[in-house]
């Protein structure tokens, strides 16, 4: 019997990463099949016909790997796989596994079918790697035994098993690694409109009550982001709660929004200083992310994986060779004047 274990209690034993105090309402507002998760059309349409083959083959499914900025749903993801293809799923992350020897132990582990979800597997290191290619490729790792001269290999199999990695940017993998998952999914950020039905299905869940231009509100701020815009419902309520009907209204969104600093395009302190920054100290660019940075006081990383893609896609922050450019959009937003040419 195939058993399910993306259930509540093993996902967090075997995720201890995650924040305790909100990891019971995360867990439950994760979809568990491809037709609750919202969005992702491209995505959910390859990702079904992939798992429904695998499936009617009897073979596990090829390694996937999923990219794109934190929050759109790639754990999420990792668990409707396990579910649907009725494994368990181990949840581990590039930076946790510190040895060779870790993953090995992970990997022998594995029972036939299981998936091995590996977080942030750009952070996973060289030798680990190494590791990792006979794996995937020949399911076997390598084990050397003893030291010096009469130190030799062994090869010990392994179950069939499907990796699941995630990662913020398929470009930092390097290419050995990229080229032996058999399907890249790339996830995009969300449109108001789906994140509204986020909103919606998450207030369901939680019990709250919202009226549908509030959820609208609300997912018109959350930077095309399930996780920002399941973060703001929990705040309006307590807006709500304490200060409004009980029920959440636009007013009570707007309230809330404001008092976070969230303004009506969901940039909130640190995107408008990243611009302002740009605009007063380096003249709209183009500078370096390095420079942005140390401006600033942020990793260069953050910066990269977390607020650009949102500035870029709202068509505020252009990238060129030479360094990245606030646009005419964005100093129109924050009040400053367009450089006439
Ligand atoms: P990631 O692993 O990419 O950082 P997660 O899978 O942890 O993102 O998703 C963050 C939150 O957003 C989860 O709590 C989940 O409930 C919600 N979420 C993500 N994608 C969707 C979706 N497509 N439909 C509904 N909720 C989603």
């Amino acid at each position: 019997m195939a058993i399910s274990s993306y259930d509540e209690e093993t996902y967090r034993l075997s995720n201890p990463g995650f924040e305790e105090a909100d990891s019971d309402i995360e867990i439950s507002l994760r979809p568990k099949t491809l037709d609750e998760y919202i969005g992702q059309r491209k995505v959910k349409e390859n990702l079904d016909i992939y798992m429904r083959a695998a499936l009617m083959r009897g073979e596990p499914l090829d390694h996937v790997l999923l990219y794109g900025p934190p929050g759109l749903g790639k754990t999420t993801l990792a668990g409707i796989i396990a579910n649907t293809m009725g494994t368990q799923i181990r949840v581990t992350s590039g930076p946790a596994i510190e040895k060779p020897g870790d993953l090995a132990a992970l990997l022998t582990n594995l029972n036939a079918g299981d998936i091995l979800f590996v977080d942030e597997i750009h952070r996973i290191s060289r030798s680990i790697e190494e590791v990792l290619y006979p794996a995937m490729e020949d399911r076997a790792i390598d084990i050397i035994i003893g030291k010096g001269p009469s130190a030799r290999s062994i090869r010990l199999d392994l179950q069939p098993f499907t990796l699941v990695g995630a990662t913020t940017r398929s470009g930092s993998l390097s290419a050995p690694l990229r080229d032996r998952f058999g399907v890249l999914l790339r996830l995009e950020l969300y449109t108001p409109n789906e994140l509204a039905q986020i909103v919606m299905r998450s207030a369901k869940i939680l019990g709250i009550a919202i009226e549908e231009d509030a959820a609208l509100e609300i997912a018109s701020r959350s930077r095309g982001t399930p996780r920002i815009a399941n973060r703001l419902l929990k705040r309006a309520r307590d807006f709500a709660q304490i200060v409004g009907s009980g029920d959440i209204t636009v007013p009570d969104a707007q309230q809330a929004l404001s008092k976070m600093e969230i303004d009506e395009l969901g940039l909130d302190n640190i995107d408008r200083l990243i611009l302002s920054t740009m605009i007063t100290n380096f003249n709209g660019g183009p500078v370096g992310l390095e420079t942005i940075a140390a401006a600033i006081g942020e990793e260069a990383v953050t910066i990269e994986d977390v607020y650009e893609p949102y500035l870029m896609q709202i068509g505020f922050l252009a990238r060129t060779p030479r360094g990245r450019t606030v646009t005419d959009q964005a100093r129109v937003h924050l009040g400053f004047p367009v450089i006439q040419e």
